[in-house]
């Protein structure tokens, strides 16, 4: 049996774990802070010695390990494995696949997480053998990945999929893209946790703002959800108003693509029994044909999702299948 080494290399943490040629992972999912902002070299190391902690773990050493599949923030080059400018990692056409591939001595495929996304829920997730897969996470931002028949659809430059950046408001606010109104600026975590410290500081009330104090600096999802949980109508109303944001987002995807699944993951999504009504009403409402519910799924590969499409990556690329 062969093995496949598998690293996912995030903004705050990466995880590194071994798979099997059956797609079992034969290590736990290990976890450690991505060191970013403390340059190049710091970063990678780090990455590299997360890497033999795995091996070790499985029992292997560097030979034993028939190829590597990197989760890589973007934007990068998918065919050469060079990142091309990601400021937190101090990474600026910096060869990883090159560097890992010296490293270790076997073939290294890097991908950025968004497709990899997609992939893994194509092939071993929830939407596994459906033909027009799109993957959109809302975590901190909103990545977004397609898969057709199964592999990544990348267009022309490996950039296909940036769905966070798809514009829902010409008029809205800048965007660290150099557009205006992107879907993430509404929809993502972090647009979320704004509205919150917004709302915080104008007086309102709630049960998700007693659980932190009411320090601003201190929001976040989870206490929205748990607020909700107890009944609190502001995180009742904030979570509904997700949902709005969400299904006018997914309404365009499915007008451009008529995808058979769009598969939602990351944190907000943990929510979606609150949001997903208001979601599913905005989608029909925008969508020029009917969009029937199963159409919408919800990731089940959570925080693993991304090292899964990984191996899926680097299993096709060695042996043409899975
Ligand atoms: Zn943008």
């Amino acid at each position: 049996m062969r093995h496949f080494l598998i690293i996912d290399i995030g903004g705050t943490k990466t995880t590194a774990v071994v798979f099997n040629d059956q797609g079992e992972p034969i290590t736990d999912f290990i976890v450690k802070s991505s060191r970013t902002y403390e340059g190049e070299d710091a970063v990678f190391q780090n990455t590299v010695e997360l890497a033999y902690e795995v091996l070790e773990a499985a029992g292997m050493k560097k030979e034993d390990i028939a190829g590597v599949g990197v989760a890589a923030p973007g934007p990068l080059d998918y065919r050469t494995g060079l990142i091309l400018d990601v400021p937190m990692m101090g990474w600026r056409n910096f060869p990883l696949g090159d560097r890992l591939k010296a490293e270790f001595g076997a073939p290294v495929y890097v991908e950025n997480d968004g497709n990899l996304g997609a992939l893994a829920e194509a092939n071993v997730g929830v939407a596994k053998g459906e033909n027009v897969v799109l993957y959109q996470t809302i975590s901190t931002g909103c990545g977004g990945g397609i898969a057709i028949g199964g592999e990544i659809f990348h267009g022309h430059s490996g950039f296909a999929g940036e769905f966070g950046h798809v514009s829902i408001n010409f008029s809205g606010p800048k965007c660290g893209c150099g557009g205006s109104g992107c879907f993430e600026l509404y929809a993502s975590g972090t647009a979320v946790n704004n509205r919150m410290k917004r709302d915080m500081k104008c007086g309102i009330k709630s049960l998700a703002f007693e659980a932190v104090g009411y320090d601003p600096d201190k929001v976040n999802g989870k206490i929205l959800s748990d607020a909700a949980e107890k009944g609190d109508p502001y995180a009742i109303n904030m979570l509904q108003q997700e949902g709005y944001y969400i299904g006018v987002g997914l309404s365009n995807l499915f007008n451009m693509f008529d995808p058979d699944v769009v598969v939602l993951a990351g944190g907000m999504v943990k929510a979606d029994k609150y949001f997903w009504y208001n979601m599913i009403n905005e989608i029909r409402r925008h969508t020029c044909f009917h969009v029937e519910e199963d159409r919408i799924r919800i990731s089940k590969l959570n925080d693993k999702v991304v090292a899964y499409g990984a191996y899926v990556m680097v299993k096709k690329a060695i042996d043409g299948k899975l």
